[in-house]
């Protein structure tokens, strides 16, 4: 059923109250193409303008949403098939994907490990190629399923097709807001490959007493530092890292090492530099600002926060003021890794 002016609080993780015109959730292709044939009940029955919704974590409402907003909710988890190395895991958008983690770990099935407790659906994942701990999603990629807006079809995307970079798919750009994620099918690995050698998770195993490593330690571990590390959204609003780490040349890096000997950077495969945004921002003194409800939070400058009734104008306010701080110090444009709606 469509609820009309719908409060879209509890529905993003930032947990800004902006209004949908009109909410409905889907839990079928069938449903979402009756939902598409929706007229706004006023003198143009002009179709509406949709926005597709899957766990709110990576989304920021700077104002009421005009037009449908649909909450896909198709769930379902199956192993497909498999071969000698792989098994094939089918999962619906409106999967929650660490309970598709966990489904994968109590299999024995490696490949996501590190990605445990990153917040939101399944449908999100390859919009923006989630990554944490050094492993990204198209990593275990196999293919997906989306079902195009205008031509009302479904469509079949490979790994090539998705175009994935860091934190980026053709979903995110060339084809933004033309197709909905309706399922997607990972490849897992039946012999693991362990990635143990970033962030803490060493250091973090150690202090568990792990003296076997398995598929199940690591999430675990990633699991225990996350807890520790990243705020609840439960507790303070906020949507994970606000913007991307900027990716400069080597030559770029060493001009900016002269002025700040401390920069934190590493060097990537083609030879350029990947810097810390959260170093950056710190640097220009936001670690821990807070104006109203609206902050940067004080263990991680990357995150953004919304310590209450913050509006989404006001955060999206901060963040350009912190774009043109960093900008000012160290000649460098931050782009956001959160969708601004
Ligand atoms: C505490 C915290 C930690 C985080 N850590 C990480 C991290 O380590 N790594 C990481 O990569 N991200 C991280 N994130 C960001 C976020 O969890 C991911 O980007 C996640 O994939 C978003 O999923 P979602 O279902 O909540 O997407 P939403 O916020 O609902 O949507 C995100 C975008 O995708 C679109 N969309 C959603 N579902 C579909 C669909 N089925 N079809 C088409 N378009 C769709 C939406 O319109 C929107 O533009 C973190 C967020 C939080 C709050």
């Amino acid at each position: 059923m469509i609820k009309e002016n719908f409060s879209l609080k509890q529905y993003n993780t930032f947990g800004i109250d902006a209004l949908a015109q009109y909410f409905s959730d889907f839990n079928s292709v069938e449903q979402l193409e009756e939902l598409l044939e929706f007229k706004r009940p006023s003198t143009n029955h002009s179709a509406l303008t949709t926005l597709i919704l899957g766990g709110g974590s990576n989304i920021l409402f700077t104002k009421n949403f005009e037009g449908l907003v649909l909450k896909n909710e198709i769930k379902g988890i199956e192993k497909i098939r498999e071969d000698k190395n792989y098994v094939y895991v089918k999962a619906g958008a409106g999967e929650c994907w660490h309970h598709l983690v966990m489904y994968c770990i109590n299999n024995n099935l490696a490949g996501m490990e590190n990605l445990s407790l990153i917040p939101g659906n399944v449908g999100a994942s390859p919009m923006q190629n989630i990554g944490a701990y050094g492993v990204e999603i198209k990593d275990v990629f196999y293919e997906l399923e989306a079902f195009h807006l205008a031509e009302k079809k479904l469509v079949k995307f490979s790994l090539e097709d998705c175009q994935f970079g860091y934190r980026e798919s053709v979903f995110k750009r060339k084809y933004k807001d033309q197709f909905v994620i309706i399922s997607v099918t990972y490849r897992l690995n039946k012999i693991p490959h362990f990635n143990t050698s970033y962030g803490a998770i060493d250091q973090e195993l150690q202090a568990m007493g792990i003296k076997e490593l398995s598929i199940q330690a690591i999430s675990q571990a990633v699991i225990n530092i996350r807890s520790s590390k990243l705020p609840d959204p439960a507790i303070i609003g906020n949507a994970g890292s606000f913007f991307k780490n900027p990716e400069v040349s080597n030559a770029k890096f060493k001009m900016l090492q002269l002025s700040s000997p401390n920069i934190v950077g590493y060097t990537l495969e083609n030879g350029n530099v990947k810097l810390a945004a959260g170093w950056l921002i710190e640097q220009c003194g936001w670690k821990g600002y807070r104006n109203g409800d609206a902050g940067c939070h004080a263990k991680q400058a990357l995150v953004l926060v919304n310590y209450g009734h913050a509006k989404g104008s006001e955060i999206l306010t901060l963040s350009d003021e912190i774009k043109i701080s960093v900008q000012k110090k160290f000649d460098l444009l931050l782009e956001t890794e959160v969708n601004i709606t």
